[in-house]
Order: C-alpha cells, then structure tokens, then sequence
C-alpha cells in the first residue's frame, strides 16, 4: 500500500511538470535595446531652449545687429565696383526647422525620415531678425544669397515657398543656392564661386561650415584649432547663431560617419562628457 502511495505522487509530480501544474513559469526580464527613441530623448532639453528660452531670441537679434552694424561699416568705408551681397545659410539662419527636431522626439526614427515632406509643408517659422536684416540690406541695394544644403531635386519649391511667405527678399531660382544632385555637402565650393563675382559684406550661419573656412567634416580637435584661428572674424565678417540641437559638431562627435547605431551614439557622446570627479 506505502509502495502505492509513493508510486501515485511520483506519477503526480510528473504529471504537474507535464502540465506546468501547479509550477508557475518564472518571467525573466528581456531587456530593450537602445534605440532612436532613446536617443532621441537627448533633444528634449536643447529644442526646448530653441522654442521657450527669451535667451536663443536676444542672441539671434544679437547676431542681426552685429550683421547690420557690419553692413553700415562696409557701407561706409568700402569703395567698390562689384555688386555687394551677404551669404545666409537656410536652416536655424533664416527658417527654424526646431519643429522638425521637436516632431522626432518619441518617435523611433531620424533624419531623414519624414524631413522632406515637413520642407514641402513651408511652414518654418522665421529666425529672430533676420527678415529685417535682409530687408535692410535690399534697401541698401545688398543682395542676399541662400546658400543652403537643402536639395535641389528633393527641396525645391518647399524652400522657395518658405521663404517666400516669411517675406524674405531675392527668394528666387539665382539667389537659393541649393546642394545640386548627387553633389556633396560641403558648401565651400559655392561660397568660393561667389566670393570671386562679388563683394562680400558677411556671412550669417548656425554652423561653421556656413563660412569659407575648410573645416568641412573636421574632427573635434581641428574645429577647434580652425575657429581660435579665425577669431577676429567672429561677429564681424562671420556671424554666428545658435544651434545646440544639431549641425556639424554633432557629426563630429561620431567622426562624420553614417548609419552609427543609436546604443553607439549615445555611448560616444556620454564619453566626451567632462565630468566633475569628486
Ligand atoms: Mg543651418
């Protein structure tokens, strides 16, 4: 009879294994991978300071005042024959695109996903002073030339269009200079092209590649060594506005290479962090 009993529990206990009766299964936390998303979350403080701080609109119409003041000089103390322009960039210089950077955050994607239907949207707000700049300049005869890398093929219209109904002047087919298909990023070549037909008053950027100065696709040691050697120019020949959520200095920090994987990123950038060491 004992030897039955033992039998019956023996066969039980199998059973339950069987069946998973009445062992619960044990949950084992899987951990989520590092994503865009994640990544993404790093915008959160740098667009809000773009679209909230009253500090990022003083330092745009701080940059246009020095622009003006810099025209008014050249005004006055330069004789020349050629046709006086000013070279602006397109985004974060003339049109804020921060709505953009703000659309990414929560979401698992990165540019250029969705960008070019947000450029045909034309519904980036203006830069803080730089409509009046530019209309000031139009009426001293100084034309303004966009040097953008916005693309010819893809970002036409949408860019015409933007500009156009923020009220800027020269918006037409000469004076946007867009990145040609298949061309490369660097804009120094367009810059160059113009500087040689014209005269030059300044150039208004968020970035430096915005100015003549062959830093394109430089690592963060030699961005450094080429801004300190151009630092009487600041303010005066190249003004400069504030841009903390994307730009060249970004590429920079993942060594101007594409296709990095979001974990990567976030790995670099936290690495470079100057931190106190109590
Ligand atoms: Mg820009």
């Amino acid at each position: 009879m004992k030897k039955c009993k033992v039998l019956y529990s023996a066969v039980f206990f199998a059973a339950c294994l069987t069946v998973g009766f009445p062992v619960r299964a044990q949950t084992i936390p899987v951990e989520k991978p590092y994503s865009l998303k994640d990544l993404n979350e790093q915008l959160v403080m740098a667009t809000l300071w773009v679209q909230t701080s009253a500090e990022y609109r003083a330092l745009c119409q701080q940059a246009y005042n020095m622009a003006r003041m810099m025209l008014d000089k050249d005004l006055a103390e330069v004789k020349t024959d050629k046709k006086r322009i000013v070279i602006v960039d397109g985004d974060e210089t003339t049109i804020q695109a921060n709505e953009y950077e703000a659309y990414m955050i929560g979401k698992d994607l990165e540019y250029p996903s969705q960008w070019y239907d947000w450029v045909a949207s034309a519904s980036g707000k203006a830069i803080p002073g730089a409509v009046e700049f530019l209309t000031y300049a139009a009426s001293k005869g100084v034309e303004t030339y966009y040097v953008t890398n916005r693309k010819v093929d893809l970002e036409y219209q949408g860019t015409l269009d933007n500009l156009k109904k923020l009220g800027y002047p020269s918006v037409d087919a000469e004076h946007v200079v867009y990145r040609q298909k298949g061309a490369s990023d660097d804009k120094q070549p367009r810059q160059m092209a113009l500087e040689e037909k014209y005269h030059l008053v300044a150039y208004v950027g968020d970035n430096l590649e915005d100015y003549p100065i062959s830093i394109y696709q430089k690592p963060i040691e030699e961005r450094y060594r080429i801004s300190d050697a151009h630092k009487d120019e600041w303010g005066k020949r190249f003004i400069v506005l504030p841009n903390p959520m994307y730009g060249a200095w970004e590429k920079a920090i993942k060594d101007n290479k594409k296709g990095v994987p979001a974990e990567e990123q976030n790995k670099l950038r936290k690495a470079l962090l100057r931190q106190w060491k109590p």
